[in-house]
């Protein structure tokens, strides 16, 4: 089994991008006994890969990814990124994985378009721990799926998924101070109730019509909130933001809090305006103090999207890409697998040794290095012992 999961966990981590891609690169006889003598495992063949990924059960996998993640925290590798000194950053966000022309599997939710096409797709939730160096590191995935022979009219949704996806989080990750950053579909009591239950914080996107009963206590109450102002620039632009925020308004049985933030960019030589607003609602009773890291946290959800899903969908992990086309049990391992590769590869990425390669010219890339650590598995045959040296080296 370790040779099986560590053949498909190389798949990502060399971002070979298709089966057929590491198919090839096995047929070569130095990548094989290179990689033989690194990991001391045989290299399985993909074939062989495939058919253990359609009957194991996911959540093996799930429980490996957990536990690796889990002793990130025991090496308290990530407390530097710890909020307020205490909580982790852990954003919520759903992304489609694939999509069909026919019916995939059992599971596969489906939609008609306006003029009568209909689509097959799967897509998943995540809860992926995110910090403002940019790692996306995935605690936790909740595939929303259609149960065999259920009417197709109540089909599974990304909020229902959301309440077995924070179970997943409480059990794999009981005494984790978390705070959930979620976007404008999450402002709900369903959310907020179990957030509570499990003591949790949450900032959480707050759109223009959403809790009628809450945003009409805000606005009432605008001219006395609590104000801050700062100012940021970068090599193009004048940055001025804007905090504002209220404490104790109520919604349903419960105070929450209101944080506001207005961004105006200003490009140095153009002179031009751009203004932004972004609100939350937060279980976080706000000061000018915390104000800032409060919003600013909030507005990190987006790396879920753009560190989390974009890199894997189109820089190298080809999260899209159908590596099994008939088993859904294959399609959710391989995305097990290949979070775990991208969790490994974005701490390579950002070691000192890299950065230090990267550093060498401004034209070396990460997709150059790894371009290179492929051809050198390809290229140079390793002896016994040589591996050490390089490594020492
Ligand atoms: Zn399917």
């Amino acid at each position: 089994m370790s040779e099986i999961v560590t053949g498909a966990l190389f798949m990502f981590i060399f971002k070979e991008t298709s089966r057929n891609a590491y198919t090839n690169d096995r047929r070569d006889a130095v990548f094989k006994k290179n990689y033989e003598r690194v990991f001391k495992m045989k290299l399985p063949h993909p074939d062989t890969v495939d058919d253990v990924l359609r009957v194991l059960p996911p959540d093996e996998l799930e429980t490996l990814k957990a536990t690796l993640v889990g002793a990130l925290f025991e090496q308290k590798l990530l407390r530097r990124f710890r909020f307020l000194g205490k909580y982790y950053f852990i954003a919520i966000d759903a992304s489609g994985t694939h999509t069909f022309n026919r019916q995939h599997c059992p599971h596969c939710l489906t939609k008609t378009s306006k003029n009568g096409v209909t689509t097959w797709f799967h897509y998943v939730l995540e809860a992926k721990l995110v910090t403002s160096s940019g790692l996306a590191i995935s605690l936790a995935s909740e595939f929303v799926e259609n149960q065999p022979g259920r009417n197709y009219e109540k089909q599974d949704c990304e909020l229902k998924a959301f309440i077995r996806l924070a179970k997943k989080i409480k059990s794999f990750f009981p005494r984790l101070p978390v705070c959930i950053l979620a976007d404008g579909l999450y402002p709900n009591n369903t959310v907020f109730d179990i957030c509570r239950q499990n003591g949790w914080k949450f900032i959480i996107t707050l759109k223009d019509r959403a809790l009628k009963s809450f945003t009409t206590e805000v606005n009432l109450l605008e001219t006395t909130a609590g104000k801050r102002t700062v100012f940021r620039r970068n090599k193009t632009e004048m940055i001025q933001l804007e905090y504002r925020f209220l404490n104790n308004i109520p919604y349903d049985r419960y105070n929450y809090s209101w944080v506001c933030c207005t961004e105006t960019k200003t490009g140095v030589s153009d002179k031009k305006h751009k203004d932004q607003k972004f609100v939350f609602i937060t279980n976080i009773e706000q000061t000018q103090d915390i104000v800032v890291v409060t919003a600013d946290g909030g507005r990190l959800r987006w790396k879920i999207e753009n560190e989390g899903f974009n890199i894997q969908k189109n820089l190298g992990y080809e999260l899209e890409h159908k590596y099994s086309r008939v088993s859904f049990v294959a399609l959710k391992n391989y995305y097990q697998i290949l979070q775990i590769a991208h969790i490994i590869n974005q701490l390579v990425e950002k070691s000192c040794e890299i950065a230090e390669l990267i550093s060498q010219h401004s034209k070396q890339t990460v997709t150059a290095l790894w371009k290179d650590l492929i051809a050198f598995m390809k290229t140079v045959p390793l002896l016994p012992g040589q591996l050490q040296t390089f490594l020492s080296g």
